[in-house]
């Protein structure tokens, strides 16, 4: 059979740092900057010429930052050096990440004559104060625009992210953007509950702490999404995550189906085989190294390399397993580890079972709705 791999690009750069965004992402960066990065990125990509060769890159995802925020040749050129190291398949998945007032219908189209194929666009909320608090730096009319842009240059598989338990948001209120989401009929729905991380300004503003939705509330806007959304034909597939038939993310479900990832760029991490790596996450020095000859997998830009232990991989496997619907299916697990899950596991699987938080059905163990709000406590469990 022969190997797949997903790949990972990372573009670190926004207009303006979002007030809860704890990712590895900058404001206020100018062409030049981008242009460096870009270049650099390019000197990795082209660094991992011939290891690849007996593998076929089924998706491609640009994440970041904003992914959008490059000019259209610098894009071309990261692009192009893709297309000259690996072999990417004809039907691959290509998102790109993208933020409304980033974009215009120009960039849209050279997305598409580019190949990228689907679009995840941020929106996160449809309610203007909300945006403004969480320091967005775009109007819901401006995400509807970009939207229908993004229809008019012939994406057919759009993404839009939500998130819940916002700073004073109530179920009324997060059921408006939810309303408004579906009306705009994307192919795919991430909802992600807010999350208050620290080292932003969220984590230190006692207004923003002090007016988030208790557990209830948050609980009943869960629900209420998976409800909401399986009326309109949106599946849940993933605990945050809702498709239409055939349109899940299939680079995110690398992720969750221990499938191997090659992750380019700024603090960019990788899963090859029995190797996990993260590239060096100062900008300065990721861009220095990468002028660095090193033609092995490892490279001088990767920091934090660790051979996967085989007890490590099959917690993994079902950590990231468990936050699909679909769940782990047994006779995989034997197929992947040569041991019956049961006889690892059983004590533990028994006791979700019978609380009801798991269930076995056929050759799947999954959770269920209860066990999937209380999975981290599940998943813990697993934990030999
Ligand atoms: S746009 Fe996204 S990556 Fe950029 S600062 Fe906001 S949340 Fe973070």
């Amino acid at each position: 059979m022969e190997k797949k791999l997903s790949l990972y690009i990372h573009i670190p750069f926004c207009l303006r740092k979002c007030n809860y965004c704890d990712f590895l992402s900058f404001g206020g960066c100018d062409f030049r900057q981008m242009e460096k990065y870009s270049k650099a990125l390019v000197r990795e990509i082209e660094s991992y010429k011939g290891l690849f060769d007996d593998t076929i890159v089924d998706t491609i995802f640009f994440g970041g930052g904003t992914p959008s925020i490059l000019e259209l040749p610098l894009l071309e050129e990261i692009f192009y050096a893709i297309k000259r190291v690996f072999i990417v398949s004809e039907n691959a998945e290509i998102t790109l990440e993208m933020n409304p007032g980033t974009t215009d219908e120009k960039k849209l189209i050279g997305y598409r004559q580019l190949g990228i194929n689907r679009i995840s666009i941020g929106l996160q909320s449809a309610n203007k104060k909300e945006l403004e608090l969480l320091g967005r730096i775009h109007t819901y009319e401006k995400f509807v625009a970009t939207m229908h842009d993004a229809r008019a240059a012939g994406f057919d598989n759009i993404n839009i992210d939500m998130m819940s338990g916002l700073p004073g948001q109530t179920l009324s209120d997060f059921r408006v953007t939810l309303s408004k989401v579906i009306a705009l009929k994307p192919e795919h729905i991430s909802c992600y509950d807010l999350i208050i991380e620290e080292g932003t300004p969220f984590y230190d503003d006692e207004k923003v702490l002090d007016s988030l939705p208790d557990e209830e509330t948050t609980h009943n806007m869960y629900n209420f999404t998976k409800t909401m959304l399986a009326g309109y034909g949106y599946k849940r597939y993933e605990i945050s995550n809702y498709a239409k038939p055939g349109y899940e993310s299939r680079h995110n479900l690398t992720y969750w189906t221990d499938g191997r990832y090659l992750g380019l760029g700024l603090g960019a991490s990788s899963y090859i085989d029995d190797l996990r790596f993260k590239n060096n996450s100062e900008l300065k020095r990721y861009e220095e190294l990468t002028y660095e000859k090193n033609n092995g997998m490892t490279k001088s830009w990767h920091e934090e390399i660790t051979v996967v232990s085989e007890k490590d991989h099959m917690e993994e496997y079902i950590f990231l397993g468990l936050r699909t619907m679909k769940g782990i299916s047994v006779k995989n697990y034997h197929e992947t580890f040569g041991k019956d899950i049961f006889e690892i596991y059983g004590e533990v699987i028994r006791k979700h079972i019978d609380e009801k938080m798991l269930v076995l059905e056929d050759d799947r163990l999954h959770l269920t709705d209860a066990g999937i709000w209380v999975s981290n406590y599940v998943m813990s469990d697993f934990i030999i």
